[in-house]
């Protein structure tokens, strides 16, 4: 695992100096499948707070990141429109926030080159995430996209000249090299004047949950529980969450992560704490926290899954939210470019 860095902020907004006013916050998903509790309670819970807060908020679907680790972006499209709305069910606001997918911003692309020049091989060689994303990869090769997509992603996070990026754990290694690449670009060509500010992560309370088979939840392992699964499928797959043998429940990370990943779950749609719950349930065994947690999280997504479905049932308007949101992404990537351009001397 990642240590978080100095870089890395836990609290709100306000801790990074009052005035919010002008802070962009950037984030976002692969169109990989639908979100899940790990993405609610690790990022999308810390998006909504912040735009709430009053920060410009933008959302990359980062659709040529889904090349990494399979040969096609098969069914892109159709996880895209579900990401926009996941997001809109857990509270974005469409009207302030700028949802696009990366592909749709040539600009990108062209940013990719002169960052690629400011890493080393060796550095790209040692990134902890991209080499547990290889582990766990359908292919039997690794291509170059896999080892220089924390690059491209320094493009999308730099092209709006995020401050801050609320993300989880796995992110932490590739929101370093997001830094990097600001702070060389400022050194190499910045003239004194920085172009890039280096953007900051913004772990939650919850910067890894585990999936039902004790790794972390993820869409593409088969093992998590998605915010627009019905009550039933979200009761079937938490009792099939790894636990062990030992009846009395306690909360301990450390020897029982399995259990207490589903004490920490609970606790978080309850708002009490992982031992508090523990204590509670004493000796009724694994079968009595699964029904514990199933309870937690069919309540505290209720109301989720109900504007879900409501949201559900006007694509036109989840594909419009995506198209304006690509135009505005444009529109600050292409000044950007024009900047970088500048800066740089090229023609
Ligand atoms: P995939 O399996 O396709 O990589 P994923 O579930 O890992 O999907 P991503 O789109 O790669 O999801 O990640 C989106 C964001 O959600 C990132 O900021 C990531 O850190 C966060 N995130 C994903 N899974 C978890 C988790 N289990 N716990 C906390 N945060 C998570
Ligand atoms: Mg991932």
């Amino acid at each position: 695992t990642t240590e978080p860095t100095a870089a890395t902020v836990t609290a709100t907004a306000a801790a990074l100096g009052g005035g919010s006013a002008g802070t962009r916050v950037l984030t976002g998903d692969r169109p990989t499948g639908p979100l899940h509790l790990g993405h609610y309670f690790g990022t999308l819970r810390n998006r909504v707070r912040l735009q709430a807060e009053g920060l410009e908020l933008l959302l990359v679907i980062a659709d040529y990141q889904v090349l990494t680790d399979r040969d096609t972006a098969d069914r892109c499209a159709e996880h895209a429109e579900n990401l926009v709305l996941d997001y809109l069910a857990a509270g974005v606001d469409p009207d302030r926030a700028t949802i696009f997918a990366h592909s749709a911003v040539p600009a990108l692309n062209q940013l990719l080159l002169p960052f690629l020049s400011l890493v080393t091989v060796a550095e790209l060689g040692r990134n902890p995430t991209v080499k547990d994303e290889i582990t766990h990869s359908r292919q039997n090769t690794v291509s170059g996209l896999m080892f220089t997509y924390p690059v491209h992603q320094a493009a999308d996070i730099l092209f709006c000249k995020a401050d801050l990026v609320p993300v989880g754990q796995d992110q932490l290694p590739h929101l370093e090299t997001a830094r990097t690449i600001a702070r060389r670009f400022n050194d190499r060509y910045g003239n004194g004047t920085p172009v890039f500010p280096e953007p900051c992560a913004l772990l939650s309370e919850t910067p890894l949950l585990l999936g039902t088979d004790g790794t972390k939840m993820s869409k593409s392992r088969g093992n998590a529980i998605a915010l627009g699964a019905t009550e039933d499928e979200t009761a079937r797959l938490i009792r099939g969450a790894t636990t062990d043998a030992d009846r009395h429940i306690t909360y301990d990370p450390e020897r029982r992560p399995g259990v207490a990943n589903l004490l920490r779950l609970a606790a978080l749609c309850q708002e009490r704490s992982p031992e508090d719950l523990a204590e509670e349930i004493g000796n009724g065994g694994a079968a009595r926290l699964k029904r514990l947690v199933t309870e937690s999280v069919n309540e505290h997504l209720r109301p989720l899954r109900t504007r879900r479905a409501e949201l559900a049932a006007d694509r036109a308007h989840l594909r419009q939210v995506l198209r304006t949101g690509c135009e505005r992404a444009n529109a600050i990537a292409d000044a950007t470019l024009a900047e970088v351009r500048s800066v740089m001397g090229t023609v």
